[in-house]
């Protein structure tokens, strides 16, 4: 007996000797030691060409003879003018009429060219909530230190950022190193197809491998995570899949004073219960894993100890990360009804009851991944299962934390706030970048601007702004990251 305690005793002084030993050997991944960026002086200019750009309703739909082309034309003309360097130095062309592809050529062809990417489409304002707008949706007006208006944050801020910083930089008589592309897509709202997907399709037949790409996705979160309250670069390094899947259960019809056991209602209601009672299984691998790695060593001990130890407490750290929506999205692929159809008229079974499903892909698994495990979850062979639309898209890979590219965003994220920390996340939306899987291995998702939870209702929401600050803030980013590679 008294050697078995001493064996368990043993035992838990090797654990916590391991554990400890884990936990000590988590260190800071953040960049140090780096100089802090000039403030460079943006004038009030840039702010107000944002603000013209937002009164173009450059609103995408999906079917492209329904834009007002107008707005679009007087949004690409009202670049040219305001942007004179930019259009006299690079080489520029319209891809499917109204995507932008700019060349600036570098003095040494012998590196790859980054690309900087962006769109400049918006979604429309819902009807109806244009009277809870403080200031009109498309009037870009500038007001208590915000300019508002649909497209403040997704995305003119970044395709006027990019504009405004090569147009300083050719001011000051700057040629880059390295070429640099910028693409502006049109229809990114829209899944990006006559936009991004082009331009990465034309690069593509020009045989252009670049060293990197940065688009939209991730941002600067001001009210950290929960355990450290400090503002947080979140680097897309990859981002979710997508897919929708019709349901559809079909049953006998007739009068509904005589209804059978089964109706396709109920076969259907039990199939989207099953679905929601069985959530796709959670994985801390991936972007997941490269977030705590940088996460974990800023924790407060307790914190630090679990993450760095998730050999151990994997299945705590997913249960408290479930607990929250965007938590839970990181962890798991997600499973969303969206849409139901069925039923005519009160008193007669309808014979087709359809459900629309979306799903948001985790890196790992796979559209068809996703169409296998529905059909085994809700075991019932009668329910038909397929995708709507096209094919759906597959995930995208994860991409390095340790490349150049990575280091170069780092550190001009620390050199331009620094306040700030990094950390490398997965996107859980959708962004043109992914039509660039194979010009690239390094692609990365990131805004320069800082958010707070309540700002992220004003994406695709009510009151969309920036700051005026924060858009000044955006354009120097841009400056040094160029400079910088
Ligand atoms: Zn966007």
């Amino acid at each position: 007996m008294k050697n078995i305690l001493k064996f368990l005793a043993l035992v838990l002084l090797v654990l916590a000797a391991v554990l400890l030993i884990n936990t000590y050997r988590t260190t800071s991944r953040q960049m140090s030691g780096l100089d802090t960026a000039l403030m460079i002086n943006i004038s009030d200019t840039a702010v107000f060409n944002l603000s013209a750009a937002i009164q173009f309703r450059t609103v995408s739909n999906a079917d492209p003879t329904m834009i007002d082309s107008a707005q679009f034309e007087k949004f690409i003309d009202f670049i040219a003018v305001t942007y004179p360097l930019v259009h006299a130095n690079l080489n520029f062309e319209r891809v499917n009429s109204y995507a932008l592809l700019y060349e600036w050529k570098g003095k040494n062809t012998s590196l790859k060219p980054a690309l900087l990417m962006g769109h400049y489409d918006v979604v429309p304002v819902i009807q109806g909530t244009e009277r809870l707008w403080e200031h009109k949706p498309f009037d870009g007006e500038i007001a208590q230190g915000y300019v508002y208006g649909r497209g403040a944050l997704d995305d003119k801020t970044t395709v006027m950022g990019v504009l405004e910083a090569v147009e300083h930089l050719l001011k000051t008589g700057y040629k880059p190193e390295r070429s640099l592309y910028l693409a502006f897509g049109h229809d990114e709202e829209v899944l990006g197809k006559y936009g991004g997907k082009e331009i990465a399709s034309i690069l593509k037949k020009r045989n252009v491998a670049l060293e990197y790409v940065l688009d939209e996705g991730g941002m600067i979160k001001q009210d950290g995570v929960e355990g450290l309250n400090k503002p947080i670069a979140m680097i897309g390094i990859a981002e979710k899949g997508y897919v929708t899947l019709r349901l559809t259960a079909t049953g006998e019809g007739g009068h509904s004073s005589m209804p059978p056991p089964q109706t396709s209602i109920g076969d259907l209601a039990e199939a989207i219960d099953r679905l929601q009672k069985n959530p796709f299984p959670a994985r801390l691998e991936g972007a997941a894993g490269y977030m705590l790695d940088y996460l974990a060593p800023e924790m407060p001990f307790t914190t630090k100890l679990a993450m760095s130890n998730r050999w151990l407490f994997s299945s705590a750290i997913i249960g408290s990360m479930e607990k929250t929506n965007s938590g839970n999205a990181t962890v798991r692929t997600t499973t969303a009804p969206t849409i139901l159809d069925a039923g005519l008229k009160e008193n007669v079974l309808p014979i087709d009851a359809t459900a629309k499903i979306n799903f948001r892909i985790l890196p790992g698994d796979s559209v068809a991944g996703v169409i296998n495990y529905v059909k085994k979850v809700i075991k019932n062979d009668s329910i038909q299962v397929e995708v709507v639309g096209e094919s759906g898209t597959d995930p995208s890979f994860v991409s390095d934390t340790a490349s150049v590219s990575f280091k170069l965003i780092h550190s001009t994220v620390k050199r331009c706030f620094p306040d700030v920390m990094v950390a490398p996340y997965l996107v859980v939306g959708a962004t043109d970048s992914r039509y660039f899987k194979d010009l690239s291995l390094n692609i990365y998702r990131f805004m320069p601007v800082r958010f707070t939870d309540e700002d992220l209702k004003r994406f695709h929401g009510t009151n969309e702004r920036i700051s005026t600050e924060d858009f000044k803030n955006v354009v120097r980013f841009y400056v040094e990251l160029i400079k910088s590679e």
